[in-house]
């Protein structure tokens, strides 16, 4: 079977199944739910659907492979919402913003008895998250969020020593951090071909390599692809990045920015002698965080969103090969772990992440007709959040009236991005301007004003403003 360009998790959990069997669409059905798009989403969705209501005929349409998409390429970082809860606070409001923090906390360990329950070795590692500064400038950043979080009950974040920190980083270049135990790192494409055999033997019907090229919005809701149709009651749309494809007045609610990784050779001994030898996920302060964590058999990877921007939110091809950035992050992974830097580079590679104006996901439905709903917008943070909205998009699926559904998070967009030229052009400015005052504030010099404050306009996309005189001590 022939795949676009990959990441080497997918490859792995490919080869890791016997036989691929592909079913394409080539008929015309009826059922109760059609859910276009066979990753997290669609299949957390399609999962807890059963689980709520067992009689649900449901059927998945994928254009490619289940997991093909941003779900089987992710750096597999388990990384809570509660990091960005004093930014979703101001906009959604106390109560939904500490839902989401604690069910995105919660799915930690929902995932493992979940994927222990049902048979799946995703690789979970639950070995927490480690925020470290790497220059004055960034230092102290968590203070006032931990206060915030501790005010309400939720905190989970400690201050470490520098020493604690280089520890367990196994990276001179920290000088300070924040460490949870809630989250750690899993295969992701284990994860996502694990969740497609499950919502399988559970009665779903699953069509790979069969694309939705339209549907009907009216009251009869019928999708098409190029061989078949499916005639549903409710149509749940999971499709990430490309869901303005469908649901073209939802373009301007989120800019398409590459996430990109590098993967090293097996370097077991390496590892254990800088001391890293369990899931921890380790993140920089940066506004585009790198994102860094080793894999069981002794590899490391080492990722940053915040690329390559898409004209148009267009998915182009580049996200589908190599790093365009791999020599930059060779040399930050040099820059991490100097000892480290003869080490082979096996592998980069990318994919579209979809990020919001707020930094957060948002649900909601057609404005033409109540049944048919979407996600959009997980903004780099995936991972467990796509477990929540499983939930979230099951009980509006099904009509729940419950805390989700009438939660803000369940309203559509809340803030949208100009139209284009303006959002390119735009992002591109502050992109740069954000890349200038990062290389500025790692050589230690304060950054120019103009590139503060241009910064300053990406912030919500961040997960914390590193720069907010009110989170330092
Ligand atoms: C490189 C990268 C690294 C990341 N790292 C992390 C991380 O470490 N931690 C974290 O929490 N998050 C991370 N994320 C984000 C996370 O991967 C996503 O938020 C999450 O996977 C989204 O899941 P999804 O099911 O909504 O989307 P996807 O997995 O993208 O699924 C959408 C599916 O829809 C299908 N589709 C599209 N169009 C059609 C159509 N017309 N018909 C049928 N099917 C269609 C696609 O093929 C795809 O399989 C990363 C993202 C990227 C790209």
């Amino acid at each position: 079977m022939e795949y676009n360009y990959q990441s080497p998790w997918f490859i792995e959990a490919l080869q890791k199944e016997k036989e691929l069997k592909v079913n394409q669409l080539d008929l015309n059905l009826n059922t109760d739910i059609c859910i276009i798009g066979g990753g997290f989403t669609g299949l957390w969705t399609a999962i807890k659907i059963k689980e709520k209501k067992p009689e649900s005929n449901i059927i998945i349409i994928e254009k490619d492979l289940c997991g093909s998409g941003a779900s089987g390429r992710n750096g597999g970082c388990m990384i809570p919402q509660s990091t960005k809860f004093q930014g979703i606070k101001k906009i959604v409001g106390l109560n939904d913003a500490k839902k989401i923090v604690v069910s995105t906390e919660a799915a930690v360990n929902n995932i493992k008895d979940f994927c222990v329950q049902n048979n799946i070795d995703a690789q979970i590692r639950d070995d927490g998250v480690l925020y470290g500064a790497t220059n004055k400038f960034h230092k102290g950043a968590f203070e006032s969020l931990i206060k915030d979080l501790k005010e309400n009950g939720i905190n989970s974040w400690e201050r470490l020593s520098k020493e604690k920190v280089q520890l367990l980083t196994g990276s001179k270049k920290f000088v300070d951090g924040y460490f949870s135990p809630i989250g750690g790192s899993l295969q992701p494409a284990l994860l996502v071909r694990g969740l497609k055999k499950t919502a399988e033997n559970k009665g779903v019907k699953i069509f790979e390599k069969s694309a939705a090229i339209s549907y009907n919005g009216t009251e009869e809701i019928i999708v098409k692809t190029k061989k078949g149709s499916v005639n549903c009651k409710k149509l749940i749309i999971a499709m990430n990045a490309w869901t303005p494809t469908l649901l073209p007045f939802l373009s301007r609610s989120v800019i398409l920015v590459s996430s990109d990784m590098i993967i090293t050779e097996t370097i077991k001994d390496k590892l254990q002698d800088l001391g890293l030898n369990n899931g921890l996920v380790i993140l920089d302060s940066n506004l585009f965080t790198h994102y860094c964590r080793t894999t069981p058999d002794g590899k490391i990877i080492l990722g940053k969103g915040g690329n390559t921007f898409s004209f148009r939110n267009k998915v182009i091809n580049s996200f589908d090969g190599p790093s365009t950035i791999e020599k930059f992050l060779k040399k930050s992974f040099k820059g991490f772990y100097p000892s480290l830097s003869k080490v082979k580079i096996t592998k980069s590679w990318n994919g579209p992440s979809e990020r919001t104006k707020t930094g957060f996901p948002f649900f909601g439905y057609h404005p033409n007709n109540q049944n048919i709903s979407y996600a959009f917008g997980y903004s780099g943070n995936g991972v467990l959040t796509t477990y929540v909205g499983g939930e979230i998009l099951s009980s509006m699926a099904l009509d729940e009236k419950n805390e989700w559904t009438k939660s803000n998070f369940c309203k559509g967009p809340i803030k949208l991005f100009p139209p284009e030229p303006f959002r390119w052009l735009g992002a591109i400015l502050i992109r740069n301007a954000v890349r200038r005052k990062e290389k500025y504030q790692e050589q230690d010099k304060n950054p120019l004003w103009i590139d503060s404050l241009l910064a300053k306009v990406a912030v919500s996309v961040g997960r914390v403003d590193f720069n907010n005189k009110k989170n330092k001590v």
